[in-house]
This record gives C-alpha cells, sequence and structure tokens, in this order.
C-alpha cells in the first residue's frame, strides 16, 4: 500500500523538495492533493507530473487558468482558502505536509488533525500560534505531528528508542544566519539583499529573513516546546556555522545524542513522511574530513533580540507568542518591500507584545483575534514609522 500525502504549499522550497522525495520513491508514496498560492504555472506542471486527485489554488484571480489547463486530466480544482480546509479531509489521504508559510497554515491543520490526518510538520508557526490547542487536538483525535523543520527532526531522530528516558535538555543549533558577529551599527543598514542570502541554507524567503533575525530559532524554541512537551528552561540555542549538527539531546545521565548530516532538507522531509523507516537515499554523504573543525558560540541576545523576545513569549505563555507571530509576519513582510529597515522588525514586535491584550488561556477564536487586532496594530505602526 502506498502512501498517500496531501501537500500543503508544494510550489515552496519545501514543497517541491518533498516532490523530489516523492518522485524518487515511487513504490513508496503517491500524491492526493497540491495546493499553491500564486504559483498557478508551477501548479500545474506538478499536477500534470504527480496526477494528485484535486489541487487547490488560493489566489482565485489563477482558477480558469489552472481549471482549463487541467481539463484534460482527472484532476479537480479548487480555489479559495476555504478550500484548503476540505481538501485536506478526503478520505484516502494518509498524511498532509504542511509546507504553507505562515498563520496560513494553521486553520488547514486543525482541520486535517480533525479529520484524524497525521501531520509532517514544515509550517511551525501552527504551532508557534497555537501549540497548546494544535498538541491538544493531536492527542484527541490520534494523530501523529511528525516535525520536519531540521532541528526538531534531528532531536525526534535522537530520541528514537528512549521513550522511557526523560529528556534533560536539547541544544538546537543555530547557523547564525548571514549576519553573525555584526554590530548594531552594521545592521541598522544592512538590505533585504543581504539578508536575503543565507550561507548554509535555500529556503523561502520568509524563514531567510527570520533566519536573518534569529526569529526563525526563536519559533523553533516554541515549536520544539510543544513537540517535546518541555519548559523553556530545558531549552537551549547554540551557534554552529557549520549547520552538521542538526541538533542534540541530554539525556539525564549527561549523556548527549546528536544527529548529524549535509544541510540538506530532503532528508528531515522523507524522515517525516515515511516514519520510523528510512528509505535509501541518494543525497550527497556528509565526508568528516571536509569538515575538520565544527564550532560552537553563544547566541548574541542583545545584538539578535529577536531569540530573547520569543524565549518571553513562551514564558508569558498564552496569545503571547500568537502576537510575536503575527508581528513578526507583518514586519518581515514590510521589510521585504523596503518599508522598514533590518533593526525595526524587533520594534515591530516588541511594541506589539505590549500593545495587544493578553489572554491567558485562549480558544481558537481568541487566536483569530489576536492574529487579527495584531496584524492591524503592526501594519498602523509601520505607516507610522514610513
Ligand atoms: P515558501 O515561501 O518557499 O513556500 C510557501 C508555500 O506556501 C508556497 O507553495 C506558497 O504558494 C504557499 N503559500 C504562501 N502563502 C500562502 C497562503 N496565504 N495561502 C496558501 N498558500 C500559501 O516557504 P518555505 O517552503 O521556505 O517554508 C514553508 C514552511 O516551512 C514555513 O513555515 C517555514 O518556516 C517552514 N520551514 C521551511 C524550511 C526550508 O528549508 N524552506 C526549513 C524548515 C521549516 P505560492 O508560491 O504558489 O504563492
Ligand atoms: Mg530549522
Amino acid at each position: 500500500m502506498k502512501k498517500n500525502v496531501a501537500i500543503l504549499g508544494s510550489t515552496g522550497s519545501i514543497g517541491t523538495q518533498a516532490l523530489e522525495v516523492i518522485e524518487a520513491n515511487p513504490e513508496v508514496f503517491s500524491i492526493s492533493v497540491l495546493t499553491a498560492g500564486e504559483n498557478a504555472d508551477l501548479l500545474i506542471e506538478q499536477a500534470v507530473k504527480f496526477r494528485p486527485e484535486e489541487v487547490v489554488i488560493c489566489n482565485h484571480a489563477h482558477f480558469e487558468k489552472v481549471k482549463a489547463a487541467l481539463s484534460s486530466f482527472n484532476i479537480k480544482v479548487y480555489s479559495g482558502a476555504g478550500a484548503l480546509v476540505s481538501v485536506v479531509e478526503k478520505e484516502n489521504i494518509d498524511i498532509v505536509l504542511t509546507a504553507m508559510v505562515g498563520y496560513a497554515g494553521l486553520l488547514p491543520t486543525i482541520h486535517a488533525i480533525k479529520a484524524g490526518k497525521d501531520i509532517a510538520l514544515a509550517n511551525k508557526e501552527t504551532l508557534v500560534v497555537a501549540g497548546e490547542l494544535i498538541t491538544s487536538l493531536a492527542k484527541q483525535f490520534g494523530v501523529k505531528i511528525y516535525p520536519v523543520d531540521s532541528e526538531h527532526s534531528a532531536i525526534f531522530q535522537c530520541l528514537a528508542g528512549e521513550e522511557n528516558n526523560p529528556i534533560e535538555k536539547i541544544i538546537l543549533t543555530a547557523s547564525g544566519g548571514p549576519f553573525r558577529g555584526k554590530d548594531h551599527a552594521f545592521l541598522a543598514n544592512v538590505t533585504k539583499q543581504q539578508a536575503l542570502k543565507h550561507p548554509n541554507w535555500s529556503m523561502g524567503a520568509k524563514i531567510t529573513i527570520d533566519s536573518a533575525t534569529l526569529m526563525n530559532k526563536g519559533l523553533e524554541v516554541i515549536e520544539a516546546k510543544w513537540l517535546f512537551d518541555l519548559q523553556a528552561s530545558q531549552i537551549d540555542v547554540i551557534v554552529h556555522p557549520q549547520s552538521i549538527i542538526h541538533s542534540m539531546v541530554q539525556f539525564e545521565d549527561g549523556s548527549v545524542k546528536a544527529q548529524m548530516g549535509l544541510p540538506d532538507m530532503k532528508l528531515p522531509i522523507q524522515y517525516a513522511l515515511h516514519y520510523p523507516f528510512r528509505l535509501k537515499s541518494a543525497f550527497p554523504r556528509l565526508n568528516f574530513t571536509d569538515y575538520p573543525c565544527l564550532t560552537f558560540e553563544k547566541p548574541d541576545l542583545e545584538t539578535f533580540r529577536n531569540l530573547a523576545i520569543a524565549y518571553e513569549a513562551l514564558e508569558k505563555k498564552g496569545n503571547a507568542a500568537c502576537i510575536v507571530n503575527a508581528a513578526n509576519e507583518i514586519a518581515v513582510e514590510a521589510f521585504l518591500h523596503d518599508k522598514i529597515g533590518f533593526l525595526d522588525i524587533s520594534d515591530v514586535i516588541v511594541e506589539s507584545l505590549a500593545k495587544i491584550e493578553y489572554v491567558g488561556n485562549p480558544s481558537y477564536f481568541d487566536y483569530v483575534q489576536t492574529n487579527e487586532a495584531t496584524r492591524r496594530f503592526a501594519s498602523e505602526l509601520i505607516q507610522v514609522k514610513v
């Protein structure tokens, strides 16, 4: 029996790499659903090649184009965000890969869980915004959440066979991004072109900027809290510029396990899609003599404030991380449109966290409201700054 996969965000960096994994293992996987935001041409190309039963193009303006292009195939075409929540419920889907970017991934993930689908989770924002809700729904509906993020996949891999051994702490590795070692004065003038040049990973624009500000690591700290049921004090971050150790787990006897490999998202994607089995792959192998020196540094939380802000949100609990996420999404978008500077990103988040109403025990509705209110506030703040 093949595993039937739905990919939310198949046209993105994770989505296209997942399709490479699936193409390399046609006897293991089949594709049930593909979805895209804007990129109709690539979605059409993917649909013709992988023959899903259903596709969704979120931007309705491209609906007719996609429908016409796929009219001679037996593929249903839908448009709009509403279609995302219904396609994931399809009976024959075994696993949903959430590879959309940002808050938009939350609602389809909730629907997939409620329909009993296992989740291969790339869309970390879902757990950042509503980790408590998502993990309790997963328990309630007997659904597994397999991490795709390389650090969390590393920890997940280190935990295999350790079910009865409590975690003392985890150590998330961070490359440090393109501005590692730079100071405040330098960061004040960096451009989006500089920020988009990640030293080790090729990823979508939003996560690449998040990596440059260290917000990505902050989001990953929160993601780890929910995936592995940890306290903030059990989650350390260490800068490891070579990105060979993808993360580590320290157990109660002091032993530390690390998962290593070349930086390549296809491995964690494949592990999440086919857990607990390791598929033979043709991915390039790690040659240790190419990396004679693996180094480690403390992150600079004063210059890269976003990581400290994420820890603060984690300690605050409630809707604090939802506020941080929404403000960050708006600020990153504004930075990518040259509306604000690199350092303004943290200011927008700090001001939003101070201003938006705190909710201690949020419902789904509270998250929706918090997200909207924060986006409005952060957008207005940016208008004033411009
Ligand atoms: P990309 O920007 O490359 O891709 C995002 C995908 O989501 C595209 O298919 C895009 O469609 C679609 N999309 C974007 N916005 C919407 C929307 N509002 N509604 C519906 N679809 C939408 O992102 P990445 O692949 O880099 O990242 C995806 C997720 O995975 C993020 O949450 C990221 O943090 C996480 N992740 C990514 C890693 C990486 O290496 N890239 C590593 C670890 C985690 P289109 O392009 O057609 O508009
Ligand atoms: Mg990561």
